[in-house]
């Protein structure tokens, strides 16, 4: 199970990658390591136990 996420800052727009804990799902913020501001991290997995990311502007 992969999970090593690439996410693109919605601030920046740099490309990171995410390292989610296998046990997370729901939501999360985490600071972006180039421009340091607050993403609201969404993690959700599907049927197959693929790992869903999507990220936003806290
Ligand atoms: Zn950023």
């Amino acid at each position: 199970m992969d999970d090593v996420v690439e996410v693109s800052c919605p601030w920046c727009g740099e490309r990171q990658e995410l390292w989610v804990d296998p046990a997370t799902t729901g939501q999360m913020v985490q600071d972006c390591d180039v421009c340091c501001r607050p993403w609201q991290v969404f993690v959700s997995r599907d049927e197959l136990g693929q790992l869903q990311v999507h990220v936003e502007r806290s």
